[in-house]
């Protein structure tokens, strides 16, 4: 069997891909397909690191968010990333994987703090460490989150998982001409105005060097295959 390219990686999973077809919350049917495809990943061998969104639920900036103190409000949304941890967790344990949730704000009832040496620890061990409550600040976003775990964790790559399969010379839903990049430049992408990841967290990753790949969680498989590097999403590099 073909080996995977990279030994320890960080999935960014966003909060909406846990509705499937609903409009709000947690759908099982689309939990347990990701589950599915994280299971995959992690029978190869790979280190498993993820952080996930909690947009299904809330999100600082929404609507329903209006009026509302800034703060206060980014607050509820990192509870909700803690909230889609614990499913996401679970549904890895029914799956037969050994997941550990690790808060970056203090909940120590629910689940435990975030500390690097231990993080490290449990995926030295195999097991798959789901980053909840972001980066703990408010004003910021899980992919930040993302970059910054990934970095802390010496992960090889950061997948980014969307609804559409990598980044497109022109969005493929409006212009059937576009094409999909196989491969980008950081450089590239500020040059063409792509928007790949949100600001802070595309500078994190370029200025550590991190590479991001773009990947549609609702092609099923492509994360594996990503890993045995198939030709698969956008990959941005320095
Ligand atoms: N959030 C935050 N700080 C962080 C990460 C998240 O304040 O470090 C809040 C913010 O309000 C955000 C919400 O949590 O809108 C949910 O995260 P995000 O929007 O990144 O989720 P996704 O779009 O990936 O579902």
């Amino acid at each position: 069997m073909t080996s995977p390219l990279y030994k320890r990686v960080l999935l960014k999973l966003s909060g909406e891909a846990l509705m499937g077809e609903d409009q709000f919350g947690i759908n099982r049917a689309s939990i347990e397909h990701m589950v599915g495809d994280v299971v995959e990943a992690a029978n190869l061998g790979v280190e498993m690191a993820i952080v996930i969104g909690g947009g299904n639920i809330f999100r600082g900036v929404a609507p329903g968010a209006k009026g509302m103190d800034r703060a206060t409000a980014d607050y509820m949304g990192m509870l909700a990333t803690v909230i889609n941890s614990l499913a996401l967790a679970d549904a890895m344990e029914q799956a037969g994987l050994t997941a550990r949730v690790m808060s970056a704000i203090g909940i120590d009832q629910v689940v435990e703090s975030y500390v690097r040496p231990k993080a490290l620890q449990y995926l030295e061990e195999g097991k798959v460490v789901v980053f909840a409550a972001g980066t703990g600040n408010p004003f910021f976003t899980t992919d930040t989150a993302a970059a910054l775990r990934g970095a802390e964790m010496g992960a090889e790559i950061v997948l980014k998982a969307t609804k559409v399969d990598g980044v497109y010379s022109a969005d493929p839903m409006k212009d059937t001409s576009a094409t999909r990049y196989s491969h980008i430049t950081f450089d590239e992408a500020i040059e063409k105005h792509l928007e790949v990841m949100d600001a802070a967290a595309f500078a994190l990753c370029r200025d550590q060097k991190l590479p991001i790949k773009i990947f549609s969680i609702l092609k099923h498989g492509a994360l594996k295959r990503i890993l045995l590097g198939e030709d698969e999403g956008t990959l941005v590099h320095i």
